[in-house]
Parts: C-alpha cells; structure tokens; sequence
C-alpha cells in the first residue's frame, strides 16, 4: 500500500540524510586539512591560507549540524547546572536587540539543580530567547519564569510576538524548518534534542498574532 510521508516525516528524513552526508564529508576534509598543513610546512603561499580558512568553515559547519542533531552526553561532560544562573548570565549577550523589549523575569530560588551539559542548555535557551526577540516585530515583552513540581523544574519562555500558524507547529524541531529568509532552521532542533537528552519535555502554545509560550520540564535533584 502507498504511504504518504507528512511534512514532518520528509523533514525528518531529510535531517537524517543531511546528518549521515555530513558524517561522510567531514573525513575527506579533514584529511585534505591536514595534507594542507603539512604542504604549508614547506611551501607558503596566500593561496593555502585561503584554502585553511574556507576549509575551517565548512568544516565548522558540518561540526555544527552534527552536534545539534546528535549531541554526545559523555558521563564526565554531565555537571549540576543552576538553569536560572546560567539564563542571567545569557541575557546579557542580548543586551542590545533588547532596546523594544521588555524582558520580565523571575529567576530567584533555583536552589535545585538539574544535571547535565552546561554548554547545550546555554546554547538551547540561547536559541529559545533570539526567536522570541525574532519574533517581536515592533515592541513586546519577554517573560521567563520557573517553578517546582515534585522532581521536575519547569520554564516557560514566552513572548508577544507574531505566533505560529497551528499547522506550522507540529513541524517545529525538525531540522531546517524556517520561516526566516535568513534562519537555519536549525536552533529548535538544538534546544529539542537537549531537552530530550536530559530526559525532560517541551510543549509549544501559540497564538497568532499574540505570541508563543515554550514550555519546559527537567527533572531536579
Ligand atoms: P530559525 O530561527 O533559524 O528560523 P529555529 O529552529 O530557531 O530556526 O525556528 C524555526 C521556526 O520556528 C522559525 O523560523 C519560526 O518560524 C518558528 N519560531 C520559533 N520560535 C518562535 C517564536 N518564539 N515565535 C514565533 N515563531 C517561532
Ligand atoms: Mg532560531
């Protein structure tokens, strides 16, 4: 029998096949790296410079499709992480696109800490909170606010911003989904494969027009 594939089935798909090629092709360029600095040993010319550094980006962006799909959670890498230290000390990498917004947080008694990648919960709430102000076209507000339950931290990142069509919700966190011209399509995706990682789950609540509310859920210790 036939079987149609859903947009996000197709996305899914085309995420994986872009993992596997980046798998591939990063071998061969870092092998010719390394042919080229070997070559730039004995022999100097503005051309091999040139070479290193297109090389460098590719290479960079290969390194980055691969992490954001398939983060490694080494056991040594897995650390007590305090969630609301770590936002403060984000929001002032966004100090300057944050003239026409008005940021609102609680962020005191986080006493509990989660366990886990430090670097990928800065980079997920990073990607959480440049969409909201993305999404906020002329002036809005910007709340992030936690509380407990039980063993489970929870964080709702929410803005006023321009919300997402309800078909379109469904296809977020797949890799490349954008509505950006300029967008990658690739920061959801980050912050779902972290949260999934360290066993939490995120929801989405959205109205057009009047905003969008991510909704976390990590386990404490
Ligand atoms: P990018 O930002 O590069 O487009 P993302 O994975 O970060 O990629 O987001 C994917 C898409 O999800 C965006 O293009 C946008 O359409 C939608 N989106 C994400 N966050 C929000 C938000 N806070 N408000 C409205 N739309 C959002
Ligand atoms: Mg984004």
């Amino acid at each position: 029998a036939e079987k149609l594939l859903t947009d996000r089935e197709k996305l899914v798909s085309i995420g994986q096949i872009a993992t596997g090629i980046a798998h591939e092709v990063k071998n061969p360029l870092t092998a010719v790296k390394g042919f080229l600095q070997l070559l730039k040993e004995s022999k100097s010319h503005p051309y091999l410079d040139m070479m290193e550094s297109e090389l460098e980006k590719a290479l960079a962006t290969l390194q980055n499709l691969l992490q954001v799909s398939k983060p490694d959670l080494h056991e040594e890498s897995l650390v007590p992480i305090d969630l609301c230290q770590e936002l403060e000390s984000l929001l002032f990498l966004f100090q300057e696109r944050l003239y026409n917004v008005k940021l609102e947080m609680d962020l005191r008694n986080s006493e509990r800490k989660i366990i886990g990648k430090r670097n990928l919960f800065l980079k997920a709430f990073f990607n959480l909170i440049k969409n909201a102000i993305e999404a906020i076209q002329e002036t809005g507000k910007i709340k992030i606010e936690h509380y407990y339950q039980n063993e489970w931290i929870h964080i709702k990142v929410s803005d006023t911003g321009v919300g997402i069509p309800e078909d379109k919700v469904k296809m977020l966190g797949t890799p490349f989904f954008s509505t950006k011209s300029e967008g990658t399509g690739l920061g959801l995706t980050q912050v779902f494969t972290t949260i999934h990682k360290h066993g939490g789950n995120i929801s989405i609540h959205s109205t057009i027009g009047k905003g969008t509310t991510f909704h976390i859920q990590l386990p404490v210790r």
